[in-house]
């Protein structure tokens, strides 16, 4: 593929708005190939942007069958234009919002494929995907799930934070808060990296739900993408994000945050906070100092696109305001503070429990590295649990 300008291209359809830009199903009109076509809008110069595209090319460069593959990236001033394999059942968060809470099944293959995707981006390109969550997992109809969206520039990532704050306000809070105890923030300490995350999470754009050790100061590691499988793999199995808090989730496909709305209304209600959650263990648990979770949609971590926001605009919906910086504040505060979430007890089995278990240890060091994670029994029976992939992606 030869992939140069805009003109090759034909749009066919929007598949949905994330922080950096939209995604567009696409047809490149010389070849005939259908592409998903992301666009992002960068803020960088001319040379950081050629850096950028060729970092891309390692895209080029992986062939695992848990991985997107990639057509190549082209610059069309001012976006960054990245070309992928087009995958037709969409990310599991449109599937679990389209058809509620996936067969356990389900999840237990999202989880193969997730570590399967992790250990090849790892291993083969020493790569850290950084952003796990549902709309970075994608199904097709040969029923195949596949990882998008890794980390996979590190100058995009950077050029992306600089179009809206200037300065890596993240690279502050690493430098400047050496991680206290594992579950327990000091003041003042806890604070200012709290403020400072919550204000990148709102500031930046790549970003999504924090782990425990990155609002604590500590480097991000492989293990850090294991915390978020966890967090998503509830989040699949029980059709909400485990984090409820007192915003709203927002319209499918469209990531913005709306702090004085309620709910869909096709959503459960939000789980109670703390022991009454059916996300929280009823007693202290395993870990020690587990940790959980607590307010807010997943969706509220993100910038709302432009459109969103002229939306909100029109309906008189503050966006910025302390509501929202208050909640996020809360939520770091509990990702910290709280047991992790866990599985509804004793619905999924125990072999699920545990795997999730150990996925949400919040301490990184007592976290399981991909490679240990394969020896638990619920990734060894998810290979062989019997369910036809092909069939059930049929199903919608
Ligand atoms: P986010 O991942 O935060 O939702 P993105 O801009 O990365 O934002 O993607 C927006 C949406 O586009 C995703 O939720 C997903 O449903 C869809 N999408 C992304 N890549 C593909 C692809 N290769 N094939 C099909 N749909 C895709
Ligand atoms: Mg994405």
């Amino acid at each position: 593929f030869d992939l140069k300008n805009d003109t090759d291209f034909t749009i066919l359809q929007e598949l949905g708005q994330g922080n950096g830009g939209s995604v567009m199903k696409v047809q490149h009109v010389p070849t005939g190939t259908v592409m998903a076509k992301k666009i992002v809008l960068i803020d960088a110069k001319p040379a950081e942007r050629k850096k950028i595209v060729l970092e891309l090319q390692i895209m080029h460069d992986c062939d695992s069958q848990y991985i997107v593959s990639s057509y190549g990236a082209y610059l069309a001033e001012p976006n960054i234009c990245i070309c992928m394999e087009f995958m037709d059942k969409g990310s599991f968060d449109g599937i679990y919002k389209r058809i509620g809470a996936i067969d356990i099944r389900v999840v237990g293959k999202v989880a193969v494929a997730v570590l399967e995707g992790l250990r090849y981006l790892y291993d083969v390109h020493r790569i850290i995907h950084r952003d796990i969550k549902p709309s970075n997992i994608l199904c097709n109809s040969s029923g195949d799930i596949k990882l998008c969206d890794f980390g996979v520039s590190g100058e995009l990532v950077n050029s992306i934070a600089n179009t809206f704050v200037g300065t890596s306000i993240y690279m502050s809070v690493r430098l400047s808060s050496p991680s206290p105890s594992p579950s327990y923030l000091s003041f003042p300490y806890s604070l200012a990296s709290l403020i400072l995350v919550c204000y990148s999470t709102l500031t930046r754009s790549l970003c999504s739900l924090p782990q425990p050790e990155r609002i604590q100061g500590a480097t991000y590691s492989v293990k850090s993408d294991i915390w978020s499988l966890g967090i998503t793999l509830i989040e699949l199995s029980v059709g909400q994000f485990p984090f409820s808090g007192s915003f709203s989730d927002s319209e499918d496909n469209d990531n913005d945050s709306d702090l004085e709305h309620d709910r869909d209304s096709d959503m459960p209600p939000p789980p109670p906070p703390k022991d009454s959650s059916p996300f929280t263990p009823s007693s202290p648990h395993s870990s020690g100092n587990g940790g959980d979770a607590t307010p807010n949609p997943r969706d509220s971590l993100q910038i709302p696109s432009s459109a969103a926001r002229r939306r909100r605009r029109s309906k008189g919906v503050s966006l910025h305001g302390g509501g929202m910086m208050m909640s996020i504040i809360e939520l770091m505060h509990q990702i910290v503070n709280e047991p992790s979430p866990r599985l509804p007890q004793g619905k999924f089995g125990r072999e699920a429990d545990e795997f999730v278990n150990a996925c949400l240890e919040k301490e990184v060091e007592r976290r399981g590295t991909p490679r240990e994670l394969f020896d638990y029994a619920w990734i060894s029976n998810s290979r062989e649990n019997g369910m036809d992939m092909k069939a059930w992606a049929a199903t919608f």
